[in-house]
């Protein structure tokens, strides 16, 4: 049997349903593992890795005495598996395998995956031959022509790419625990370093820097209106920029009728086709169109498996000379684009354009397969941008006549330009980029025309901009940070640990205070430097320059460097980054005492709390942390002076929920709304106390409260007791909310908040209101007959509970008897005691106690008692009797019969109304007891 490994599941089953040809396939789970088989073949797909490097047992605890972060550097590494199932199952197979091919993406990271397949394989099967496909397209020629020649495992590119693995472990673990700790986070909250990671954050940080740096100068800049034959002609003075006004001014008040014409240049601009994709010039593209880096290779590796378009990481500009570019022409003309495809046919350029970039892995990106609208949804605007530029390449260059005109008006020299596309080319099949015509009109030299408008404009020099992804991933790329496979990584990874953020990108303050501490006690691992060495290191063990252990063993030394520079400022570190960070969590003066008003966490809650506290107690309490983590925005609140604060959760909007005193302020009104006792004055004289919340309300003194707000003492009382009634109330609705999402599932157009609105409308305020509500009421809310039934049914159940549990009785003899059936209080009170004992397996005395506690308060007759002794003995006494088991034991205890005594004096006919023991078995039983 011959076993087919690639690198995912969709690559697996396209390539089964390739090699297959006319066979069909079988496509079945295996251990949740999907396996396709055709002829004596069997294809599985990886995840990616299905291993992962980590330390060897021991290292886990980051505060370990004996392991401090330095210790991770020389920390022996091991191969874990992290998709345990496919792991188990291809060792399963591979043991009855005669041929093993490893079919993973062509590329270092493919070749590595591959390299844990073999391990895997080997471990079970030391003798099976194992081969290596490589291809660039997952399309029938490209897959066929790859098995009929298989090649075998390079194992000095899996090298390279096992070193980078390792190398990467080592310098994040060790950096980010040492950080994490210098500045006391933990959690969720660490402070991540990385090899790649920190150059690139260090750049954007920079560029930060220079635009909060840059002093904006002022320039003048002097254009002016003409016309000829109803068209307008602007032309700018040829100075250009005036850096001194009195220039500008002077220019400004010489430029005067009659304006001449002394040059007219007509001349041809070639404006040339674009070079084909390599992944950069994908995602830049990608960006116009408004892909993010991530997700545009996301999109594009999804294309990839499906067959659409070539292996989208590559670095290749050139077509190399084994693409046949006529075929996919031809695949094309079955595509929307045949009109394009005929176009470029008959247009079509000598030879395709070519980038600088040339490499033998993989070619350009191109498509591969076609594909239609429908099919793509969403996809097909980045598979139309990959077809629509692989005609391009092959597109003739567009050209553009341009003119200038050269004009005097009284000494002051101006200009206009124009331009207009005479041959679209390339433009014709790739309408990405606007091309716009600025016409002039024919004018010729000497001509005289007139000034209609003059125009002197005072601007400001413009700081650099900041970086957008597509084009810090070029500048990454021109620097030699990361890989065309983990620079759009990167940086998804630095907005997720908050470093950066926004588009354009900008660094936090968090990302500001880690990159500065970096810079300034080992800036190194900020540099480009070390990691641009590292990645020529890694080329160097592709053609067996270097050893994959000497690669690692280096970056070993050098981490140890940068550990000597970094420990000894560990404290300085930590205030440094603390210092900076506090400063997100503070949003301003405390509207009560004046200190700093702080957000805090615990937890999974979040509140703002002031640093006064014990002695000032002003806090306003926050969404959890489930919502998102609150920092405070740019924006400031004019009234209290205090930041916006905005809630930033994973892959979400940042929700901004503006100034955190207003919205305290306006959420108060709502509740003050359900005191009849208050008024807009005495809101407005809460609010200039300082009293901001019902909750600070319900604490006060009556006495002090009458000083501050300059009230009755009567009213203070009021006041505060109204208070502390709808704190009750929103208390015993948030319980009652609570319970009813135990039972009630949220659906389309029915959240728990309108069920419960509905609940308010209706009257319902607690869970004792729902055990009391009719289920027509309760179905009013929205709630189906089988909702409402068990939600009322609960109620009643819970409200019983603690019924009794008021009453005295302990929770573990009240699951007992709910287990058994006595719900209520009238439920046992009701009920024999021996009838009580017998179902619960209580003893007799014991339920004795409780259902006297239980008649008291119900303000029954205690119940008769009945001691340990003579319960045993009457139970001695009736089993004895002829026929007597348990189940009717069962019965006569229900009819409070629990001796002879009893039995002899039971009236027949109440005992069969109430114990279901027939006239007959009764006087049976009774007569015999009487002998
Ligand atoms: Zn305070
Ligand atoms: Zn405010």
């Amino acid at each position: 049997m011959h076993l087919i490994i690639a690198e995912k599941n969709i690559a697996a089953n396209r390539i089964a349903q390739i090699l297959s040809g006319k066979d069909k396939v079988s496509a079945k789970k295996e251990g949740g593992v999907n396996v396709y088989t055709f002829g004596d073949k069997i294809s599985i797909g990886l995840r990616g890795h299905v291993v992962e490097v980590d330390f060897v047992e021991g290292y886990t605890n980051w505060r370990s005495e004996e392991r401090p972060p330095r210790s991770l550097i020389d920390a022996e590494t091991i191969k874990r598996p992290t998709e345990p199932a496919i792991v188990k199952l291809i060792q399963k197979i591979a043991k009855k395998a005669n041929r093993v091919t490893i079919a993973t993406d062509f590329d270092t990271e493919g070749e590595l995956i591959g390299k844990e397949a073999y391990e895997l394989v080997r471990a079970v099967n030391p003798k099976v031959p194992i081969d290596r496909a490589r291809f660039s397209a997952i399309t029938k020629e490209e897959i066929n022509r790859a098995f009929s020649k298989p090649s075998d495992l390079d194992f000095d590119l899996a090298a390279a790419g096992e070193a980078r693995q390792v190398v990467d472990l080592i310098w994040g673990a060790s950096l980010t625990r040492f950080i994490s700790l210098a500045a006391k986070r933990g959690g969720g909250n660490i402070l991540s370093v990385g090899r790649v990671q920190s150059p690139t954050l260090a750049m954007i940080v920079d560029r930060e820097r220079e635009i909060e740096s840059f002093i904006p100068e002022p320039y003048w800049e002097i254009s002016l209106t003409t016309e000829k034959d109803g068209q307008s002609i602007v032309a700018r003075h040829a100075e250009g920029r005036f850096t001194d006004k009195k220039a500008a001014d002077a220019a400004y008040a010489g430029t005067k009728d009659p304006l001449v014409v002394t040059e007219v240049k007509e001349g041809k601009r070639v404006d040339r086709a674009p070079t084909p994709f390599d992944t950069t010039q994908f995602i830049v593209a990608a960006a116009r169109i408004g892909y993010s880096a991530a997700n545009a290779m996301r999109v594009a590796e999804e294309l990839y498996m499906n067959g659409f378009i070539s292996y989208p990481r590559t670095d290749n500009t050139i077509y190399p000379p084994s693409l046949n570019l006529d075929s996919i022409l031809t695949t094309l003309e079955k595509t929307k684009f045949a009109q394009d495809v005929a176009w470029v046919r008959k247009n079509r350029r000598a030879k395709p354009t070519e980038g600088k970039k040339s490499s033998t892995d993989h070619p350009p990106i191109h498509p591969t397969g076609i594909a239609t609208e429908e099919q793509l949804g969403e996809n097909w605007k980045l598979y139309e941008l990959v077809v629509r530029r692989f005609l391009a390449t092959l597109s003739p260059d567009a050209e553009w006549a341009t003119m200038r005109i050269g004009m005097d008006a009284t000494g002051q020299n101006y200009i206009a330009t124009g331009s207009r596309l005479t041959e679209p080319g390339w433009r014709t099949v790739y309408p990405y980029s606007e091309a716009k015509d600025s016409i002039l009109p024919v004018v010729k030299k000497g001509e005289k025309l007139k000034i209609q408008d003059l125009n002197l404009e005072e601007k400001q020099t413009q700081p650099p901009p900041r970086y957008s992804q597509s084009k810090l991933i070029q500048v990454m790329e021109e620097l030699g940070l990361g890989t065309k496979s983990t620079r759009h990584e990167v940086i998804q990874k630095l907005i997720s640990r908050k470093y950066i953020e926004g588009n354009p990108l900008r660094p936090t303050l968090v990302g500001k205070a880690v990159t500065e501490s970096l810079e300034a006690h080992a800036s190194t691992i900020t540099r480009p430097d070390m990691t641009q060495k590292l990645e020529q290191a890694m080329e160097a063990i592709k053609v067996r320059n270097t050893s994959r252990d000497g690669v690692v063993d280096d970056s070993r030394k050098m981490l140890h460097q940068v550990f000597d520079e970094l420990e000894p400022n560990e404290a300085v570190i930590g205030q440094e980054i603390m210092g900076q960070t506090d400063e997100e969590l503070t949003i301003g003066p405390c509207p009560v005492c004046g200190k700093d008003l702080r957000i805090r966490r615990k937890g999974g809650s979040q509140f703002i709390g002031c640093n006064g506290y014990p002695d000032c107690t002003c806090n306003i309490s926050l969404p959890g942390t489930m919502w998102g983590s609150a920092v405070r925005t740019k924006k400031v609140c004019e009234v209290h002076n205090l930041f916006h604060v905005s809630l930033i959760a994973k892959g979400a909007r940042p929700w901004d929920m503006g100034c955190p005193l207003c919205q305290l302020i306006e959420q108060q009104k709502e509740h003050y709304a359900k005191m009849p006792a208050m008024t807009e004055a005495l809101q407005q004289k809460l609010l200039d106390a300082k009293i901001f919340s019902l909750y600070e309300l319900s604490k006060f003194e009556p006495a002090v409260l009458t000083k501050k707000l300059g009230i009755t003492k009567k009213q203070a009382e009021t006041l505060i007791h109204e208070a502390n009634d709808v704190l009750d109330l929103i208390r015993r609705r948030s319980e009652c909310k609570k319970f009813m999402k135990q039972f009630v599932p949220p659906k389309r157009g029915r959240s728990h908040t309108k069920v419960m609105n509905g609940f308010t409308e209706s009257g319902i305020d607690c869970i004792g209101d729902i055990a009391s509500a009719t289920i027509e009421s309760l179905k009013k809310t929205g709630l189906s007959e089988e909702e409402a039934k068990t939600l009322k049914t609960e109620a009643i159940s819970l409200v019983a509970k603690n019924q009794l549990k008021d009453m005295g009785i302990p929770a573990v003899s009240l699951k007992r008897y709910q287990e058994a059936g006595f719900l209520t209080p009238e439920d046992i009170a009701s009920a024999h005691p021996a009838y009580l004992a017998f179902r619960t397996g209580i003893s007799i005395e014991t339920v004795g106690k409780h259902v006297t506690l239980i008649a008291q308060s119900l303000g029954k007759p205690d119940p008769v008692k009945i001691s340990k002794k003579a319960f045993e003995s009457g139970k001695i006494e009736l089993t004895s009797l002829p026929g007597v088991g348990e189940s009717t034991l069962e019965h006569l205890y229900r009819a409070g019969i629990f001796d002879k005594k009893s039995l002899i004096s039971a009236d027949p006919a109440k005992v069969a109304k109430s114990g279901g023991l027939s006239k007959d078995h009764l006087k049976k039983l009774q007569a015999a007891a009487v002998v």
